[in-house]
């Protein structure tokens, strides 16, 4: 894995939401292909121990900024103390619920954070970057699989806040075409490092599935809630698109590659948009029944009504991640779900 054909100044990668759940995974990887990563978060959704975790893992101690990223002159003086090459950027709020409830504070941190890194970058004249889009910008898509070209319908503040983001990125491009953009969109990350060291820890109540069957198998909650059995689906309720954090934090050393290589070219490259996901869909119940088995815990459950803004079935045409980045997920639900459980049950708490 390790890209021995990287140049010291390639190396240099700024990971901004670093700390958190795909940002940490991502940055192990990156150590593993060679790269050296930077990290900066606020911690306002993540632990400082997450960074003993990852050096435990790479046997590197890595450098470390708590710094907001809406802080411009802060995180200027990061890319004065590092050679930078590249960024991705994972720092964002990410509750659907909470946006709706909170949208300006949803628009201010994630659209002015996203500015305030252009800013600094093209200050820096550093113009590569790796956005964090989700699946949710499609909204409830119509026709499934989900390819790139259906047209974004967000339907929450979260949502949109990702396509103001993707918008500014490409305006950025139109205006210096010098600039490299990859955009991003995760269907549903879940699993951990096999190490079990490092994995999903939310703060208070989880919103999403995975999360909170694996916190019911340890004994933190009595029974999962499941919003729905009457969807047209095999079984009644909800498919999605589950994808293993590791595999997702593979799709971007692909895209950084990808970054790199058209970086060198002198004609134009336009921002890409890819979706990555597995394209394969499972239901809430076989998420459920396969965490049993891989864990031997039974998961009391009860169903109850839709969850409002919920759609039947969501998940990936993948063929673009393939064509443009070589890349596919390899991890299956087996997977997911033992080194979901693996971090769990190892650290029933999350984090120290
Ligand atoms: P996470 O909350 O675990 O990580 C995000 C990190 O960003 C946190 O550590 C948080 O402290 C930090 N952060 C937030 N605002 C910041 C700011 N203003 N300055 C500095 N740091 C800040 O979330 P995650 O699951 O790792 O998600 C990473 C990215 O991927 C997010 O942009 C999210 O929207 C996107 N995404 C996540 C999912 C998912 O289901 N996990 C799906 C699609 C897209
Ligand atoms: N889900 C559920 N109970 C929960 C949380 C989620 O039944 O407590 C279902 C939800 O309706 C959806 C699937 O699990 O069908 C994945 O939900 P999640 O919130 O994890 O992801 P998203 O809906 O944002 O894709």
């Amino acid at each position: 894995m390790k890209d021995h054909r990287l140049n010291d100044t390639e190396k240099g990668v700024l990971v901004t939401g670093g700390t958190g759940y795909i940002g940490s995974h991502a940055v192990v990887t990156l150590i593993a292909a060679g790269y050296n990563p930077v990290i900066v978060d606020n911690l306002s959704n993540s632990k400082v121990s997450a960074l003993e975790r990852i050096s435990k893992i790479t046997k590197k101690k890595l450098p470390f900024y708590k710094i907001d990223m809406r802080d411009s002159a802060a995180l200027d003086k990061v890319f004065q103390k590092h050679p930078i090459a590249s960024v991705i950027h994972f720092a964002g709020l990410k509750a659907v619920g909470e946006s709706v409830a909170e949208p300006l504070r949803y628009y201010e941190n994630n659209i002015q954070s996203a500015i305030s890194l252009c800013f600094v970058m093209a200050k820096r004249g550093v113009k590569k970057i790796i956005f964090s889009s989700s699946a949710a910008v499609y909204g409830d898509a119509s026709i499934i699989p989900i390819s790139e070209n259906c047209f974004p319908e967000p339907t929450n503040p979260y949502a949109r806040s990702k396509i103001i983001i993707e918008q500014i990125l490409q305006d950025i491009h139109v205006a210096d075409p010098a600039w490299r953009v990859i955009l991003l969109r995760y269907f549903n990350p879940v699993g951990a490092h096999q190490s079990g060291l490092i994995g999903e820890d939310p703060q208070g109540t989880p919103n999403n599935l995975m999360p909170l069957i694996s916190q019911v198998a340890v004994g933190r909650r009595k029974r999962i809630n499941i919003f729905g059995d009457d969807y047209p689906t095999t079984d009644g309720t909800g498919v999605r698109d589950y994808i293993h954090v590791m595999d997702l934090a593979e799709g971007h050393i692909a895209a950084l590659k990808q970054i790199e290589k058209t970086a060198l070219k002198k004609s134009t490259q336009k921002p890409m948009i890819i979706n990555l996901g597995t394209g394969r869909g499972y239901t809430v119940m076989e998420m459920l029944h396969a965490f049993e088995e891989v864990s031997g815990k039974k998961i009391p459950y009860r169903i109850t009504k839709r969850r409002p803004g919920d759609i039947a079935a969501c998940y990936a045409d993948t063929t673009l991640a393939r064509k443009l980045l070589g890349w596919k997920a390899r991890r299956g639900l087996v997977d997911m779900c033992a080194d979901a459980w693996r971090w769990q049950s190892r650290n029933p708490q999350g984090y120290p």
